[in-house]
């Protein structure tokens, strides 16, 4: 009887398995199609200037929207294009859209622009951004890269030189998701980083008191003395807002300021926001 058990169990885990291989052959092969059947879009989440309480710029995410899959997450088929190469084609396309996009944004408006680090080891990815942002007329000073931590090998030499070549015109570096991966002192020495991103989760522990505050702290005088600038990502509470505002925090992102838009929402974002502001003031 037991081992009748043992065998149901083992079949369940192998045809869980095979279901998860389907899926990711499934997007992988729909994946390949996507930008020309114009499947994929870009939207823009508001990053809020904490000292000026103005909207500084905007994040990039990627959306897929597939007619049978339906919306398909950045977190499942990001790892996925990674993989297989088909980043390289997405990973172009949304730097020359982000910029294009951008360059008719008021207020200077930034944009930050998520970049795997398969893209930044690739010697043409120089004169890709270079490119993106001449054909959009965007000066160098409003567009920002991030590059997910736990995704950078150390002392990847080819990587930091072409990051540095990059950062030389005026292109700015955030590494993203901080305090996730396992070597995160490191990375910024060894990397051109300016800008610290916050892990949502540390911000999400704010409220649960588990000593995220004290980790929080010590980022910001980690930033101090790299002279980057932070930001905290996942903001969803006014607790959260007013502790990050009283340490110091730069840049403010999360459902409380701002959910991601379609890039047709964002001028009126702009406008709406900053105009009102000025008002005030
Ligand atoms: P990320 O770069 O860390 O982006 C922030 C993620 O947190 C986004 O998820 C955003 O929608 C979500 N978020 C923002 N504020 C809040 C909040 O207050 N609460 C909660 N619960 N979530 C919030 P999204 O859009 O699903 O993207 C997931 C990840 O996929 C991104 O994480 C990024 O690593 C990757 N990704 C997205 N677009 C691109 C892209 O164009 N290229 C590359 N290479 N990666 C991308
Ligand atoms: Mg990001
Ligand atoms: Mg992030
Ligand atoms: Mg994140």
């Amino acid at each position: 009887k037991s081992k009748e058990d043992g065998r149901g169990r083992h079949t369940f885990f192998v045809q869980e398995i095979d279901e998860r291989v389907r899926r990711r052959r499934d997007i992988e092969t729909e994946l390949r199609s996507a930008l020309a059947l114009r499947q994929i879009e870009l939207h823009y989440q508001p990053l809020l200037d904490a000292a000026s309480m103005r909207i500084g710029g905007f994040e990039a995410l990627m959306r897929w929207r597939h007619p049978r899959l339906g919306m398909v997450s950045p977190a499942e088929f990001i790892p996925i294009a990674e993989e297989s190469g088909i980043i390289r084609d997405l990973g172009a396309w949304a730097m020359r859209e982000a910029c294009r996009e951008a360059a008719a944004w008021t207020d200077e408006a930034y944009v930050a622009v998520n970049v795997s680090a398969v893209q930044l080891s690739d010697p043409q990815f120089r004169s890709l951004v270079v490119e993106a942002l001449a054909k959009a007329g965007l000066p160098s000073k409003r567009l920002e890269l991030e590059i997910t931590e736990s995704s950078l090998v150390e002392e990847a030499s080819k990587t930091t030189s072409i990051m540095r070549d990059i950062g030389a015109t005026g292109v700015g570096f955030a590494l993203d998701d901080f305090g996730t991966g396992w070597s995160s002192l490191s990375m910024l020495h060894a990397f051109p980083f300016t800008r610290i991103k916050v892990d949502r989760s540390f911000v999400n522990d704010l409220d649960a008191g588990r000593g995220a505050e004290q980790i929080v702290r010590a980022v910001m005088l980690l930033a101090k003395a790299f002279s980057m600038k932070v930001t905290a990502e996942g903001v969803e509470t006014r607790r959260q807002l007013a502790f990050l505002e009283e340490v110091g925090v730069d840049v403010i992102q999360g459902w409380l300021v701002g959910r991601p838009v379609t890039a047709r929402e964002v001028p009126a974002i702009l406008a709406l926001h900053n105009k009102a502001l000025a008002a005030v003031a």
